[in-house]
């Protein structure tokens, strides 16, 4: 559990008192610490006041019980406990117990800690009780309430937000309810001072934003007296953990940039030349060449560039990539480009080759089926550097090479490619080489600037000319024959169809045999000699994958039936029509990328989505999104919300994001304001030297660091 880390993380000014173990806390001792640490991973004071409240509830209000229905939430309610029983073996033993007031009845359920619960029961005393409402059998029941002895409100008494805590059933069956537990903080506040909380955020920024001092801010986060200076409580200390992120990830970023030494492409020579004036198949989009301009920068400062790219599918990153890698070359560096699959290093090995046919220039390619001899004479070439540019899949170039004189990687649709694997390409050379990583899967604004915040990133926001949006459009399986209709058309005026389906790993085998049957179907409309199909899948050897591809790149078959392999990368132009089957089994992102297989040419293209009537609501918006719009951008938005970060491949272990209040989704505006003070702060101040700063540096070295982010380069 990564709990334990990034809870202390937060507390971090590891002043006695917070550290004291939480069984010193007055009402806790040895076994109720046990509880709390195995639970909760609560094993300091500063653990659990860094346990923050789920809301607050009014505790004067007291509903009436003839006033819950099936709309009713949480409520809590006060009333003569009439009757309880224990029934029920096993697990179906439980204990209910009714509590009555002037308007109704309600039944209360436990299924644990049911002697714990019933010691503190007696017919005929009055109760308040909290809880979640539902219905079992038309009657209103409270299942696991917290429950205590009812004590009137003083008359006048003012209204008292009392916090309710996350807890667990193993907590609350030994009387550690989300209640206790705010005794428990109430006592630890009253122990706290000022002090003990220390300002981490530099006063100026207090000041001119506003803010609650941390001290003022953590007690009322827990016993707030108005939601509006609840809100604010909340605000400071979301701001906190954003600004202190970002700070850390902009020191990483311009403390490189400031020492590191690069590999030094003072300028541009022959081979760039030459390529661009003579083989350049078309002019440069506007933004192929501010991101050439970008790169240039970045490589010609004697610093290690580390650029993120990210251009939305289709819109010309190898062709930046082509381009860096001759300005390497006229600087008397190798190149590196690496893919994620077997097919896409083919296809940029081959699309290289045919560009750079007329240069004078060495290019080879390794992957995991490139053969021993083939293998041998590549690997000397690259150590004696006779071979400019190797083009292969990342974990055989990661393994195995070594190069004479390595300046610039090229790692395309991968922006998940970490910390650690940049890492180890450093070991391949003398000075860190240049680093470029290339997506296409959009990444939205705020998770960019919280998860890759340490990189520089370009965006390419442009489509090469004459493009015609793609036209996506919903139909349901049992419409296929009006589907395969359509597609014969348009096989019929020259163009290629791509049929897609779902591989789902678990349970591969059966959607193996989905993919035959699509296979036999397609083939049943599209008979042969008049129709050839290719087909590729993940089980097939490489040599026949490659043959399946190259069939269909030549456009010697029309149809290309296929799992998800085809995602990333594949750049067949004359295809214009994609069919996916099951579409509501795929991810949003993964729609996006599948559809930029068509639209790469000047025909007009279409992406039919075919699902099953079982669609959930969830697949239906995916869908409806599809089909509303082409932009990668808003896709990714879209995808971030419904999904959150926590389930964005990749980003879950990069630590940028284990934000205990703040979201990068619904906090966007106070993520911008972090991200400005911070850059801002650390542009003046790179090594935190600043008398002002000095408090947030401390805080800063005192946080445990659970990543190696100083190791980037
Ligand atoms: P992606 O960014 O998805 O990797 P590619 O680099 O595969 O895109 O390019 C998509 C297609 O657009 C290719 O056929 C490529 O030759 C073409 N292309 C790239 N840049 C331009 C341009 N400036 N003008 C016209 N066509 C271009
Ligand atoms: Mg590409």
């Amino acid at each position: 559990m990564a709990g334990r880390n990034h809870k202390s993380r937060l507390i971090s000014n590891l002043t006695t008192i917070l550290s004291s173990p939480i069984e010193y806390l007055k009402g806790v001792g040895p076994l109720r610490a046990d509880m709390l640490k195995k639970e909760l991973n609560i094993f300091t004071f500063g653990d659990l006041l860094n346990h923050f409240p789920l809301r607050h509830i009014d505790k004067t209000k007291v509903s009436a019980i003839k006033e819950i229905n099936a709309f009713t939430d949480f409520i809590q309610v006060a009333g003569k406990l009439t009757h309880y029983e224990i029934i029920g073996a096993g697990r179906s033993r439980r204990l209910m117990a009714q509590l009555k007031d002037s308007t109704g009845v309600l039944e209360l359920t436990w299924f644990q800690g049911i002697s714990w619960v019933e010691k503190g029961l007696h017919i005929g005393s009055d109760y308040l009780v909290f809880g979640k409402t539902g219905f079992f059998n038309s009657k209103a029941q409270m299942v696991h309430p917290e429950i205590e002895v009812f004590v009137p409100a003083k008359a006048g008494a003012k209204a008292f937000l009392e916090p309710v805590y996350p807890s667990t059933e193993k907590l609350k069956a030994r009387g550690l309810n989300g209640r206790q537990l705010a005794k428990l903080t109430y006592v630890l506040m009253g122990l706290l001072q000022p002090k003990d909380l220390p300002e981490n955020i530099p006063e100026h920024i207090i000041k001119e934003l506003k803010l609650l001092s941390r001290y003022e801010a953590f007690a009322i986060i827990h016993f707030p007296t108005s939601e509006h200076l609840y809100n604010k409580a909340l605000e400071r200390l979301k701001f906190e953990e954003l600004f202190i992120a970002q700070v850390r990830l902009q020191l990483v970023r311009l403390q490189r940039n400031n020492a590191s030494k690069g590999v030094l492409f003072e300028k541009v020579g022959s081979y760039f030349n030459d390529f661009y004036n003579k083989y350049l198949p078309f002019t440069l989009t506007g933004a192929q060449k501010r991101v050439l301009k970008e790169i240039r920068n970045d490589t010609a400062r004697g610093r290690q560039m580390n650029r993120l790219l990210q251009g939305d599918v289709g819109s010309g990153k190898t062709m930046v990539a082509l381009l860096s890698m001759l300005l390497a070359a006229d600087n008397g560096y190798q190149s590196c480009l690496m893919a994620p699959t077997e097919i896409l290093a083919q296809q940029h090995y081959y699309g290289l080759k045919d560009l750079l046919k007329a240069m004078p220039l060495e290019i080879a390619l390794l992957t995991g089926s490139t053969k021993s001899a083939e293998r041998k004479r590549i690997l000397k070439g690259l150590i004696e550097d006779s071979i400019h540019f190797v083009v292969g899949t990342h974990a055989v170039i990661e393994e195995v090479v070594q190069f004479k004189n390595l300046g610039l990687v090229i790692v395309d649709e991968q922006h998940r490619f970490g910390v650690a694997q940049r890492a180890r390409l450093w070991e391949k050379a003398k000075l860190p080489p240049h680093v470029l990583v290339m997506t296409a899967t959009p990444i939205p604004r705020t998770l960019a600037m919280t998860a890759y915040g340490d990189l520089e990133y370009s965006v390419m926001d442009e489509l090469p000319p004459g493009r015609i949006p793609i036209t996506t459009v919903q139909r349901n399986e049992m419409a296929r024959a009006n589907v395969m209709g359509f597609v014969k058309e348009e096989i019929d005026k020259g163009r290629q169809v791509y049929f897609i389906y779902p591989l789902i790993e678990e349970s591969e085998k059966l959607s193996f045999e989905d993919l035959m049957q699509g296979y036999e179907q397609v083939k049943s409309f599209f008979p042969e000699p008049n129709y050839k199909i290719s087909m590729l899948h993940g089980r097939q050897p490489t040599d026949q994958k490659e043959t399946n591809m190259q069939r269909f790149v030549k456009g010697d078959t029309q149809i290309m039936v296929s799992t998800t392999v085809i995602e990333v990368g594949v750049n067949v132009p004359n295809a214009s029509v994609m069919v996916v089957e099951s579409a509501e089994k795929f991810g949003l992102s993964q729609l996006h990328q599948l559809r930029g297989r068509v639209g790469r040419g000047t025909e007009k293209s279409f992406c039919i989505l075919l699902t099953g009537s079982r669609a959930s609501k969830e697949a239906k918006e995916r869908i409806n999104i599809m089909c509303a719009t082409n932009d990668g951008f808003k896709i990714a938005e879209k995808d971030l919300e419904m999904r959150g970060p926590g389930d964005i491949e990749g980003t879950r272990q990069s630590g940028a994001l284990n934000f205990k209040l703040a979201s990068i989704v619904n906090d966007k505006a106070l993520l911008e304001m972090a991200k400005e003070k911070a850059e801002l702060l650390v542009e003046k101040d790179l090594y935190l030297e600043a008398e002002a700063n000095q408090p947030l540096r401390h805080f800063m070295q005192s946080q445990k660091m659970t990543h190696g982010w100083s190791k980037i380069s």
